[in-house]
């Protein structure tokens, strides 16, 4: 990357941040600072390409294509849908365009065409940005027999292959299924990457020059398919002086030492391509590999997410439909649902910035050919604009027989364009930040990432959107820089912690902010090494005993409760015992809702904490005991000491930590009453400061924004994914909605515009700081602009 615009880059970006900062005490009740409107302004228009293209379309081809490609009919389709970029396929496993290399795989029925040529010029003359497809991932059997040392080896010294059908390993074929197309798989750290790549992105740009590059498989292979290649050999041994390890083992020295060399190289990588590009065509023909905004997969396949977004002109993100859909990475439970995109693009804001654009991927088909259902595909669009990702809609092939899948996209992308002043350029509003790190998927993720560290987060924010609680997700690392904007740091299951983290918490804390955590949080390094103790133990109030209940895998569930304090008394109407008091005392906030239980079943994982003195124990552990046969289920031990929450209050901060995986439960189980002891606390610890109030039925994921003179809000209705089984089949509307939101008292709010049911309410009920106002009813979504 050119250095002085990269600095220059940062310079406007740490404006962005000082400005945001500064902003800080009135963003907490949602205000504006002055002249915030002006450089805002300033920044949505001019400026490179790639910060100006936010709605995107790509047909991705196949090598059938060439032979009968409707240009008219995709040409009326992209002024239809208002894109302002397309991505077009140019070369890599194939080539669309007279490639001049003859192992450069020409596209079967190209016939000495140039549909990738013709596509840009079309483009160009309808006034669309164009983004060059790659895929480096692999390369057809020409290629290995000519090059064998430049493609990825097995331990046995054997060549990594996928499938053919367009080689996209997410539906890729094992090998000899095929009728005749076996790929090789390309190596990272080999030739074909460092030169050959380069040579063909400088002849594509000689050819006809997109504007910029982007790359479906850039990132070699994941960490599950160690390469013995000749190159990874010898680079390894010159980086480490060491030779590459036989196998995995996370307490090796030398895999570990593997594991963070190969993330090294992607960052290589990455800066190769985008130097390249850059050299041959212009400062602003950048290169900008595909991203997964499941953190997971990221971290299985090296992308750095933090160092990645921070890089990436434009952060391109492949992930086109939610995991339970097939089209995003396996998870488990909720893991599967449309909230996950909001989710993805408030991490990749959060760590890119939220002036830079993302766009994502979003299948209209499923899995290749057929239209996937319109409610399906409009709330992952939906889900990921709430979160500020930019809509990129995708087609499999010029020609297509469903044209069903034709239909959810005009109208979904003509409100957009619309409304993008709404949706672009700003930032969010909340005071409650969920802390994640990579390294907590990575090192203490391990090979059950998804269990261990992704359910815990997801079961955390399912239970804020439930309770509809706006937060934004902060990276560890960025705890310093992000956490003077909230009040309240939720921190579920961050068991790995690099020392600096847990100083980063602690000093938060001590300048009075509160503190939510879970399970194992602090209990590990960030190599993913047990610790004696809770780093964070003396904010907790916790030493931990060494002592772990509940079941050991991710499949296993006890039969074990945790116990409420006090008990409910006798006004509580059931059976007598005789020692319930006479009266029901009242209790913890934390525990509002649950007046008539003194139980809430659990099943999980607690770790046995020693409190300290000043902290107060809301639940105690029940231990297991039998299911089965009903004669035999009462409790051998009713009561003890071991807590399952403690809570406490320190220079005006609120800390509540709980040593049972009460989050991680929720993702898995889906128990409301885990759902609302979570919201319950957060609620508390949050003291009054969140912004939003809305009441009214339903699963609703709000995201609240401030822009310019304005606030957003986005209502998602995920009340109908919540109904039906995958796909969502119809969407169900919920409303009336009675919406308060924090406001600023001395500014005075003139309209209140509702995008998607097109009303305007004037003038706005204003009372003691916040303004009130009804949607009658939402079906998909809705944007509500406040100015
Ligand atoms: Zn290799």
């Amino acid at each position: 990357m050119d250095s002085t615009k990269k600095n220059v880059e940062l310079e406007s970006r740490r404006d962005f941040l000082k400005m945001t900062a500064a902003a800080s005490l009135a963003a907490s009740v949602g205000g504006l600072m002055p002249g915030e409107a002006h450089s805002q302004a300033a920044r949505s228009t001019g400026g490179p390409w790639y910060k100006r293209t936010y709605r995107w379309g790509q047909i991705n081809l196949n090598e059938q294509d060439p032979l009968h490609y409707d240009m008219q009919w995709w040409r009326s389709y992209w002024k239809r849908t208002q894109i302002q970029g397309v991505i077009i396929n140019a070369g890599g496993i194939v080539a669309f365009y007279p490639s001049k290399d003859p192992l450069h795989h020409q596209a079967r029925f190209l016939n000495g065409g140039d549909l990738y040529g013709d596509l840009v010029r079309a483009a160009r003359a309808d006034g669309l940005t164009v983004f060059a497809r790659m895929d480096c991932g692999s390369a057809f059997e020409p290629f290995y027999k000519a090059h064998p040392d430049w493609f990825a080896m097995t331990v046995e010294g054997k060549p990594y292959v996928v499938g053919g059908r367009g080689g996209d390993p997410a539906v890729g074929m094992a090998p000899g299924e095929d009728d005749d197309v076996v790929l090789y798989t390309t190596c990272i750290n080999g030739p074909y990457y460092d030169e050959y790549i380069p040579k063909i992105l400088r002849e594509i740009i000689a050819h006809e020059k997109p504007d910029g590059f982007t790359d479906n498989h850039w990132a070699g292979q994941g960490r599950d398919s160690m390469c013995y290649c000749v190159n990874c050999k010898s680079k390894f041994r010159q980086a480490s002086g060491k030779d590459l390890p036989a196998r995995k083992d996370w307490n090796d020295p030398v895999y570990r030492q593997w594991i963070e060399w190969s993330h090294k190289r992607r960052l290589e990588t990455w800066d190769l391509f985008t130097n390249t590009t850059k050299a041959a065509g212009g400062p602003d023909c950048i290169w900008s590999g595909m991203l997964s905004g499941n953190f997971v997969q990221a971290a299985s396949s090296f992308r750095d997410m933090k160092e990645l977004c921070e890089r990436a002109d434009i952060i391109m993100l492949d992930q086109q439909g939610r995991a339970s859909s097939g089209f995003g990475p396996p998870g488990t439970g909720l893991n599967g649902g449309f909230q996950e995109n909001g989710d993805t693009g408030k991490r990749v804001h959060g760590l890119g910035g939220w002036d830079k654009i993302a766009p994502e991927s979003m299948a209209t088909y499923g899995p290749r050919k057929a239209a996937r259902p319109i409610p399906e595909v409009r709330m992952w669009m939906v889900e990921g604009v709430a979160g500020g990702i930019a809509p990129w809609w995708h087609h499999v092939g010029g020609y297509q027989e469903d044209r069903r899948q034709f239909l959810v996209t005009a109208p979904f992308f003509q409100w957009y364009a619309k409304h993008q002043q709404y949706l672009i350029n700003r930032e969010p509003i909340a005071t409650v930040g969920i802390v994640y790190s990579e390294r907590n998927f990575e090192w203490y993720g391990r090979d059950d990432g998804n269990y261990l560290a992704l359910a815990p987060y997801n079961g955390m924010i399912q239970a804020l959107i439930r309770a509809r609680i706006p937060y934004v997700a902060v990276h560890a690392d960025n705890i310093d820089r992000d956490a003077n904007k909230v009040s309240l740091l939720v921190l579920p299951n961050l068991a790995s912690m690099s020392n600096s983290q847990v100083e980063s918490v602690q000093r938060f804390v001590s300048k009075g902010g509160s503190l939510v955590a879970t399970d194992e949080t602090s209990l590990y390094d960030e190599y993913g090494d047990r610790r004696p103790d809770f780093a964070l133990g003396d904010v907790f109030g916790a030493k931990y005993t060494g002592k772990r209940v509940g079941p050991h895998n991710a499949s296993g569930l006890d039969h074990s409760y945790l116990r409420l304090t006090p008990d409910a008394g006798q006004d509580v109407d059931g059976p007598r015992h005789g020692n319930e008091p006479p009266r029901s005392a009242a209790r913890h906030p934390a525990l509002r809702g649950f007046e008539e239980t003194n139980i809430l079943t659990f099943g999980g994982v607690l770790h046995e904490v020693k409190p300290a003195q000043d902290t107060t124990v809301l639940l105690t552990f029940v231990p297991v005991f039998p299911t089965n046969p009903p004669e035999n289920s009462w409790m051998r031990t009713p009561r003890t000491q071991i807590p399952g929450l403690l809570v406490r209050e320190q220079k005006g901060a609120r800390i509540a930590y709980l040593p049972a995986d009460i989050d991680r439960r929720y993702e898995q189980g889906n128990i409301p009453d885990h759902g609302d002891l979570l919201g319950n606390v957060v609620r508390w610890a949050a003291k009054d400061t969140i912004p939003l109030e809305v009441r009214g039925p339903g699963l609703i994921d709000c995201h609240l924004y401030r822009q310019q003179d304005r606030l957003v809000l986005h209502l998602v209705n995920l009340t109908s994914a919540g109904t039906w089984r995958t796909p969502v089949e119809e969407l169900i509307p919920v409303g009336p909605l009675t919406v308060r939101m924090k406001v600023p008292e001395e500014v005075t709010w003139k309209r209140l515009l509702l995008t998607v049911s097109a009303e305007t309410v004037m003038p706005v009920h204003q009372k003691g700081g916040w303004v009130q106002f009804e949607v009658k009813s939402v079906l998909d979504h809705e944007v509500v602009v406040l100015e």
